[in-house]
């Protein structure tokens, strides 16, 4: 089931995320994101329990989502729907593995998230959301989603303008099959961590702002926003969980412009 990946040049891999090798490896990285994620939140002044950490394992292969596995990670983030299905398939035994969808959605995959993922973190249009309530009525289950923010105004990036958020929300009410547990960002690609925070301040601000007018059935508490490069920052702003791959997993082979267009490659 490993997906076809050309073999990476050394030099294209970011040396800051090692390979883990064993168990032991993914644990020290898993207890290392940790430790951060906890500092981050001793700085301002959060409790640690109210931080998620989800791992990303999208691109790696199934020995290392097997070693995250024995290594204590119970839920995993894929980005593309393709690449969940077959991953799922294949660790079936797997049984109390929960997969949580973090990339842009067709219509035509759906179903499967309907039927097999533990939550949806990338809504942004109300087709998927009326197709994914219908499968989900069929399928007599509810799935928590996130809405998708544009915190960074690129145009290329997924997500609703923090303007039109409010109304895609609104709009949401006539899906009784999802529910909305809060928004969910990718920050500017950018070593530039002023313009990175300016990014999930807004998700925050935003998403404060929102509490107040969404309706009572929709408790907008989660805050899903951080990754590898930028995590800490994310906490600091009041994340509630992060996304992170490569610092547990290892660097990808593949720019990021390969998973969300619009970045440099
Ligand atoms: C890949 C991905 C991540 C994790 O990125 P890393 O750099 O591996 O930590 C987070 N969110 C989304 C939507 C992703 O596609």
């Amino acid at each position: 089931m490993d997906s076809p990946l050309p073999t990476p040049h050394a030099a294209q891999l970011d040396l800051r995320y090692p390979h883990p090798h064993s168990v032991e490896d993914f644990q020290r990285n898993l207890l290392a994101v940790r430790a951060r994620i906890d500092a981050a939140c001793q700085r301002v002044g959060r409790d640690p329990a109210g931080v998620r950490l989800l791992p990303v394992s999208k691109t790696m292969s199934e020995a290392a989502l097997r070693m995250a596995y024995a290594a204590g990670c119970r839920e995993l983030g894929e980005n593309k729907v393709q690449e969940a299905t077959r991953k799922q398939a294949a660790m079936a035994d797997l049984a109390d593995l929960r997969w949580s969808i973090i990339g842009h959605l067709q219509t035509n995959k759906a179903r499967w998230v309907a039927q097999h993922a533990a939550e949806f973190q990338a809504l942004d249009s109300l087709r998927v959301a009326q197709v994914l309530d219908r499968h989900l009525q069929a399928a007599g289950r509810q799935l928590d989603v996130f809405v998708q923010v544009n915190t960074s105004g690129e145009a290329s990036k997924y997500g609703v303008t923090p303007d039109d958020a409010a109304a895609f929300i609104q709009q949401l009410d006539s899906c009784p099959a999802l529910r909305v547990r809060g928004l969910m960002t990718l920050a500017v690609l950018s070593p530039d961590h002023v313009q990175v925070r300016a990014c999930f301040v807004l998700l925050r601000r935003l998403r404060d702002q929102l509490r107040r007018h969404v309706p009572a059935s929709v408790s907008l508490d989660e805050l899903s926003m951080g990754m590898s490069g930028d995590y800490e920052i994310a906490v600091e702003e009041g994340a509630t969980v992060v996304r992170v791959g490569q610092a547990i997993f290892g660097a990808r082979a593949l720019p990021d412009s390969h998973f969300w267009p619009g970045n440099p490659a």
